[in-house]
This record gives C-alpha cells, structure tokens and sequence, in this order.
C-alpha cells in the first residue's frame, strides 16, 4: 500500500467514512460512481474493485465487459452533503483481461496527451472557468427555465438572489479542496461563473466533473437546479467553460512567457495558438459536443464564431489575456462550453497545440477589431474561417482530422462518433416548438 493511500485508509477510520463512492466518466462526460462500503476501500487499493461495464455509455461491447476500478489515492475527498460520512476517489478503469489502462477511460486518453507533453519537455497547467444558469423547479420539482434572479454582470444582492447559494457552493466547493478565486453573476439573468485555481490538467479535468457535481447537488439543496446546458435560453448569453492553458517546463518555467515580445508570448505559446487555430473546426466537435453547444456559438453573446485569435477582443476563439506576473502568461481558448468532456476536451486541445510546436507552425496576427462585425470579404482578408455551424458539420470535421481522432484513440474516436451521430439524427427529425410556432398555422 502506498503511504498515500494509507493516508486516506486512515482518515476513513478517523472521520467514520462509512460509504465509499469509486467514481470514473464515460465517453460522454458523465460523471459514474460504483458505491463500496468503506471496508472495501484496501482491497480497493490493492486489487481494484470489479465492475460490469457493458452498461456504460461507450465503454465496451457485452462480450469483454469486465472492468477493474484503481483508485487515485490523491482524489479521496469527503463529500460535504452527504452529512460527512460518505467519500469519493477517481479512479483509473483497468482492462481485467489486459491488466493495462482500458483504451476507453478518458482519463486514460488525458493521461496520453499529458505523455506527450512530457516527452517534449512540458508539464502542461489549465484552469476552466465553467458557467452555470441556476434555474427554479416547478411543482413536482423538475427543472424549469425560470431563473430566480433578474441580475446582470457582476450585479450585487438584493438582485443577485442567487448570492446565498453561491456562497454554499463555494463553501461546498471548498471543504472538497478547491481554492476559490472568485465568482460573480455572469452577464445573463440567472446565469453564475466560479474560477478556481489552475492546477496541472488531469486534476483540473477532475475537478470539473466535481465541479459540477457539487453546483448541482448544493443548488438543488436550494430547490434549484443548476444547469450547465451550453444555451438554455435563446436571445441571450450561454454558458462557455474558457479553458486557460500554460506549458511549464521541468524547471518550472513559464514556456509560454517572453517579456521581450510584444503579447508576452513566446514562439512555444504562438505555435501551441496556432497548433489549436489549425484543427478548430475538429476540436469543436470534442469541446462542444452537443446540439445545443452550437445555439451559442453564434455571433452576438460573447461566444466565438470565427476562428482567430486576439490579444483583446473577445470574439476570437482564442484570446491572450493580461498577465501580471511571467508565470501568468496564458492563451485562453474561449470556444469549449461545460457539456464536454474535460478529459477528451483537453487532450484533444494539448496535442494539437503540441502537434503546432512539432511542426513549428507560424501563428497568424492577432485581430484586434471585434469580428463579429467583420464582413466576408474582409474575414477572407484576414484568412479567418468559421467554426462549424452544427454538430454534424463538427462530426464531420473530426472524421476528417487524424491528429483529433488520434488524440481521442480508436476506441474513444469511433464510440464518441457513434454516439453523437445518432444524437445528431436524431435531433433532426424532430420537430420542435420553434417550427410549430413558425408554420402550424401558416401553411
Ligand atoms: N457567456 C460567454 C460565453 O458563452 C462568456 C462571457 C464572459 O465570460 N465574459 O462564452
Ligand atoms: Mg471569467
Ligand atoms: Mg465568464
Ligand atoms: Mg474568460
């Protein structure tokens, strides 16, 4: 057993944890937990804990379903809601009959990109900043639309209802290790961000799903339910999730800090930039996974449309912002929005922007003008293309990328293709309110 692990058997003992929950994601980005009676947790350790994974989105066909759980002893957190006695770990998913990493973990897909980087040197740092709409629930305690609140950008109480149960989210947040930067209303009514502290990407990508799942669980503590739908209303802002993303190197330099260039980026960061700039219209298809994600990225709320980057407006898929000090510098890929999967979203970000330092690719200007207003011809000037206007076209786009598909691994390429194929059709054949309302009674 490793001291960590011994650790972590030991403040089960002391805090009386009497439930474990193993928790691992889909290919989706769902969070899944298997639950143990705490008593279970050094065989947890030392062998894993078995599971059925044919029932999991993605995960792998009836015949080879046996799966192994191996629990991150560093993930052990007690979840603040469940009165103190119940406790999650993260764990890595096992192939049984291989004894390696099973192809089809996301986090095992991280893991690989994080390789890479490695090889090259570079401990790769991210920060996301995931926006939220906390909605009311009607009678019989189902989400609705309703926010509770009519606030605006950085509004304060009595407006901003939603202050109190920021505040136990935060507290929520907080007892389960995060450190809070800070969190404001965002700019829609009803609509929250809450920043926390970069941290080295495979625990930022944990985070985020237990980012998530905390939001939830304390909102609807509040009988609210917190959405991280990428545009639940139309006609007004949708939740993005930024991803700010820095390479350091061994010795604990900033690789994307020159305080000679005119942006305080270095060649390293411009190629990274121009490395994401080159496969966007793949990447779109793993940072904005869903129907929805493409309701927002329209022009007009903030969300990028056009594929450039800036160092002050923030139309542009990527921007870099101000950095106070060297080991600040960042770029800030603005396009992800908190329905994808963190795991996939970021490997598949860090090994195109990788793949731009191993090529060397030269990084186009920044646009400094806000390109919403930009017309054809002058976009075509600039050599800005769009992103991808739907799903399919993002599917599309990915199929057609090797580096993407790549990055995501056969197993994990082909499930997440299948998966959101078929969300796409289905999709399409429906009908939805806006073509009643539009032709019902026109034709
Ligand atoms: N909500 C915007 C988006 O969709 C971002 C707004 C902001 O953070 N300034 O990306
Ligand atoms: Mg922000
Ligand atoms: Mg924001
Ligand atoms: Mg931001």
């Amino acid at each position: 057993l490793s001291a960590e692990a011994q650790r972590v058997l030991d403040e089960i003992d002391e805090k009386d944890v009497d439930f474990l929950r193993l928790q691992f994601t889909d290919i989706l980005g769902t969070v899944k937990n298997v639950a143990v009676p705490a008593d279970q947790a050094e065989k947890a350790f030392t062998e894993g804990i078995y599971f059925d994974g044919s029932s999991i989105e993605g995960f792998v066909r009836i015949q080879e379903s046996d799966m192994r759980l191996k629990p991150d002893a560093s993930t052990f957190a007690i979840l603040p809601w469940r009165d103190g006695h119940s406790a999650r770990l993260i764990c890595d998913v096992i192939n049984t009959s291989t004894g390696e990493p099973f192809e089809g973990d996301p986090r095992h897909v991280l893991k690989g990109a994080l390789d890479r980087a490695a090889e090259m040197g570079y401990e790769v740092n991210a920060a996301p900043e995931p926006e939220f709409f906390l909605f009311e629930e009607d009678e019989d305690g189902r989400a609705t639309t309703k926010t509770n609140d009519a606030g605006g950008y950085f509004d304060l109480a009595p407006k901003d209802l939603a202050s109190d149960v920021r505040r136990d989210i935060i507290f929520g947040l907080e007892e389960m290790g995060f450190d809070i930067e800070a969190s404001h209303h965002e700019v829609a009514q009803g609509q929250h961000e809450i920043n926390f502290e970069y941290d080295d990407a495979l625990t930022t990508a944990d985070n985020v799903g237990t980012f998530r799942t905390v939001v939830r669980a304390i909102a609807a503590q509040h009988d609210l339910h917190a959405t991280f739908m990428p545009k639940p209303i139309p006609r007004i802002n949708g939740s993005g999730m930024h991803t700010h993303i820095s390479l350091f190197t061994e010795d604990g330099e900033n690789a994307f800090h020159d305080g000679d260039d005119e942006f305080d980026l270095s060649e390293t960061a411009k190629q990274f930039t121009a490395g994401i700039l080159e496969h966007a219209e793949a990447l779109a298809a793993v940072t904005n996974p869903t129907v929805n994600s493409y309701k927002r990225l329209v022009p007009g709320y903030e969300a990028p449309v056009y594929v450039a980057w800036s160092d002050r407006n923030r139309s542009a898929l990527i921007r870099k912002p101000a950095a106070r000090v060297p080991a600040a510098s960042r770029i800030e890929a603005r396009f992800p929005d908190p329905s994808c999967n963190a795991y996939l979203a970021f490997a598949a970000l860090i090994h195109a922007g990788l793949d731009g330092i191993e090529n060397d690719l030269d990084c186009p200007d920044p646009v400094r003008e806000n390109i919403y207003e930009f017309d054809e011809q002058k976009r075509e000037e600039h050599g800005i293309t769009t992103l991808p206007s739907n799903l399919s076209e993002a599917l599309d786009a990915l199929e057609d990328d090797e580096l993407v598909m790549d990055a995501l691994g056969d197993h994990v390429a082909e499930k997440f293709l299948e998966a959101k194929n078929a969300e796409y059709d289905d999709y399409r054949v429906d009908v939805s309110d806006w073509e009643l309302d539009r032709y019902l009674e026109t034709f």
